[in-house]
């Protein structure tokens, strides 16, 4: 149990989670609840606790696909995307091994090809992912189909703003 934790959360995702007082109506509305070990509302909860070993094990955290529903139902105007987010970072930045390392792998090759381009290119995020998550063979056929339609292409096309993608990193401390 760390005693720290509703602090720091609090004060990486910008979120009043200490208001939350288990109405469920997260829960209630969330896409994903049943892929989660542990529901919305029930994060927030274990965040009051102070229960990270818990939730930085848990699934819940890489879950959430950030569409904000929560965020539009809660009465206490609490988004829990951003709860998510800087608990994913803990546990990366603690070393625990992931619940989800294929989901893992997925985010983190999403981010490094906008770091290195300031957008998505499929093409190399794609090779990235398949590298990190040891996953080579699936939806190659789907890939293929992509990539005879144009949809994936080879060459990838930096953003002219790379100077400004570089600070939003620095900003973020990546
Ligand atoms: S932002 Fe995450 S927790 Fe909230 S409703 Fe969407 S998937 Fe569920
Ligand atoms: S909707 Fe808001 S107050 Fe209700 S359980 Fe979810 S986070 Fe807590």
């Amino acid at each position: 149990m760390s005693e720290n934790l509703l602090d720091k959360v609090t004060s990486e995702s910008g979120q009043a989670i200490a208001l939350c007082y288990q109405c469920r109506k997260c829960s209630a509305g969330c896409p994903m609840v049943e892929e989660f070990d542990f529901p919305p509302n029930m994060v927030m909860r274990m965040v009051q606790l102070g229960m990270k070993d818990e939730l930085l094990k848990s699934k819940a955290i890489w879950m959430c696909v950030s569409c904000e529903t929560c965020g539009s139902r809660c009465p206490n105007e609490i988004r829990i995307a951003p709860v998510m987010d800087a608990l994913r970072a803990q546990c990366l930045n603690e070393g625990i091994t992931p619940a989800d390392p294929v989901t893992v792998a997925l985010h983190t090759s999403f981010i490094e090809s906008i770091k290195t381009f300031g957008r998505v290119h499929e093409a190399t995020m794609l090779m990235t992912y398949k590298w990190k998550s040891k996953n080579f063979t699936s939806d190659l056929d789907v890939g293929l189909k992509l990539f005879l339609k144009g949809k994936i292409p080879i060459m990838p096309k930096k953003s002219k703003n790379m100077a400004k993608i570089k600070e939003i990193f620095q900003e973020a401390g990546k």
